[in-house]
């Protein structure tokens, strides 16, 4: 079994439809995907159809962004009722964060000289830095996504604008109280380990939440047997995925990085048992032919 659970589509910043990450999955052999985009559920339809029509078990979810001592850490949910008033909150005020951010980063750019505009970032759901990133590729200012953060839009660069983003503590409680399971995505990739130290995943665990994504490209061997260490030592589920992005994340492949059968199912055990003590109605894994 080859399990991939983190993935995004057009409808947050990947450049696939959701149907078509769907079918790229199944070509690279997976035989479980997860749809992760960012905070958002609005791909989950299409990509269940398409899961339901190629025969690839669809887990949905999504990316949560939160903030912890000052940093942002992405939090995955697989599973949770995206219709749960706290979490529904939450999600549409990050979504609203980033609408109104949009123009801000336009605005910082013009100040330097570069003209964009709202239709040059236009996509699917949502835009963010990745989108406005893209731009500055086609509009030549820039050669690559990288570049155009590493020059405009990380942190601390002249386009950078800070957005809402959900305290992590009360959102590893929303997802719970949503029926889903939430892992942290990437826990100790670029530079965020001194927000999560072991300490602080301990206090995490204790909260409710399920896992960490151990197997990522964003985390060296070393990293991850560390984080593999103490996701055993903490009882977390250690997952590992590609983050593939479609065109837009070079070195994120589906399936580069997949979870293992155990691991899996351990998971969607908690999320189960986390339906059931919500009561709420969450969405069932999409399992072709059953
Ligand atoms: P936003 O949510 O709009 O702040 O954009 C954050 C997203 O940009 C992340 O989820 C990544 O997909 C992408 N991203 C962040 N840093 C980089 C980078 N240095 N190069 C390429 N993509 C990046
Ligand atoms: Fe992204
Ligand atoms: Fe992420
Ligand atoms: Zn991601």
């Amino acid at each position: 079994m080859r399990i991939d659970l983190h993935t995004h589509s057009r409808v947050s910043d990947g450049t696939q439809t959701p149907t078509e990450l769907v079918v790229a999955a199944r070509a690279a052999g997976l035989d479980v995907v997860a749809l992760t985009d960012h905070d958002t559920a609005a791909g989950w339809d299409e990509a269940a159809e398409a899961a339901l029509a190629v025969g690839t078990t669809l887990v949905r979810g999504m990316e949560i962004s939160t903030r912890h001592r000052g940093q942002g850490v992405h939090l995955l949910a697989y599973l949770p009722d995206p219709e749960h008033p706290g979490l529904r909150a939450e999600l549409e005020r990050i979504v609203d964060g980033r609408g109104s951010r949009a123009p801000a980063m336009l605005a910082a750019l013009h100040a330097l000289g570069i003209e964009l505009t709202l239709d040059d970032i236009a996509t699917d759901g949502v835009p963010g830095r990745p989108h406005v990133a893209d731009a500055l590729v086609r509009a030549g200012v820039v050669a690559t996504r990288d570049e155009a953060f590493a020059r405009y839009l990380d942190e601390g660069r002249p386009a950078y604008v800070d957005r809402y983003a959900a305290p992590l503590t009360g959102m590893i409680e929303a997802v719970t109280a949503a029926g889903g399971v939430s892992v942290v995505a990437h826990p100790w990739g670029r530079g965020r380990r001194a927000a999560l130290p072991p300490d602080e995943l301990a206090t995490l665990a204790r909260l409710g939440l399920a896992g960490l994504e151990v197997d990522h490209q964003d985390h060296d061997a070393g990293v991850r047997d560390e984080l593999r260490g103490l996701a055993r030592d903490l009882d977390l589920v250690a997952t590992g995925s590609s983050d593939h992005h479609g065109l837009g994340k070079t070195d994120h492949e589906l399936g580069c990085h997949t979870t293992a059968v155990e691991e899996y199912e351990r998971l969607l055990d908690r999320a189960a048992d986390a339906a059931a003590a919500s009561g709420r109605p969450v969405p069932a894994v999409v399992t072709p032919g059953s």
